[in-house]
């Protein structure tokens, strides 16, 4: 499948994920590389995060401020401009009416040329959130275009330029990432309440630190090697939109 190479940069970027952590996982390079050119880049969190962690005795309504605010320091590293949070219980994300029409009202207002989110197609995940959100994603992309969907909102309807779908089944497009690594792994190493969980990262910091920012360093060179390049973030790339 040949591969395409680096969008012009975007005006305006809408990234949404299911978890807090999971645009920076899946495009968070991308987003600082655009971001220093100049986008305006804006995420969407869909659900609390509130089964993030592995402690029984959890205050989870701490937890779920803790991890909003984990991810308003990422968004500050990363030079986006802000993150809006749907709040949909971790785990339980479906593309709900309701969803669909509140993401259709961020999309129509902030008028993005670029929308990235978890692939839904991609055949074997497990996390039901991530099918979920791409699904939403989706949903509210095609719903934002049309007249007549949701015509009670105060934006007009708006049709984004390109969707990239990271966690991509079979990508097709990858974005050159290679001198936005650091600031993807800085930013994933805001979300402090997910080192154990997601990062390894927990009684040997220091090893198990490096051997994450290893593991985003040898994951970014395999992508690239799929179109000759030294490190990427890979995505399935739909401009039909
Ligand atoms: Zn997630």
């Amino acid at each position: 499948m040949s591969c395409t190479v680096d969008l012009p940069v975007p005006g305006r970027v809408l990234a949404v994920g299911a978890h807090p952590d999971d645009v920076e996982f899946g495009c968070g390079a991308t987003l600082a590389k655009w971001a220093d050119a100049g986008a305006a880049v804006h995420l969407v969190v869909c659900t609390d995060g509130s089964k993030g962690s592995w402690d029984p005795d959890e205050d989870l309504d701490a937890l779920v401020r803790r991890r909003e605010e984990e991810q308003r320091r990422a968004v500050e590293v990363l030079g986006a401009q802000d993150v809006e949070f749907l709040r949909a219980p971790d785990g339980e994300l479906d593309a709900t009416r309701d969803l669909v029409a509140a993401l259709c009202g961020v999309i129509r207002r902030l008028r993005p040329d670029v929308v990235l989110a978890h692939d839904p197609w991609r055949a074997y995940r497990l996390h039901p959130d991530h099918h979920a959100a791409g699904l939403l994603a989706v949903r509210a992309v095609v719903a934002a275009r049309e007249w007549h969907a949701h015509p009670g909102q105060p934006h007009g309807p708006h049709r984004p330029g390109v969707l990239l779908l990271f966690e991509a089944g079979r990508p097709d497009h990858v974005e050159r990432v290679h001198d936005h690594l650091d600031r993807k792994v800085e930013a994933l190493l805001c979300h402090r309440s997910q080192w154990r969980s997601t990062m390894g990262i927990g009684d040997r910091p220091d090893e198990q630190r490096a051997r994450f920012v290893r593991r985003v360093h040898d994951d970014a060179q395999a992508a690239g090697l799929r179109a000759g390049v030294r490190a990427a973030e890979a995505f399935r790339r739909m401009t039909d939109c």
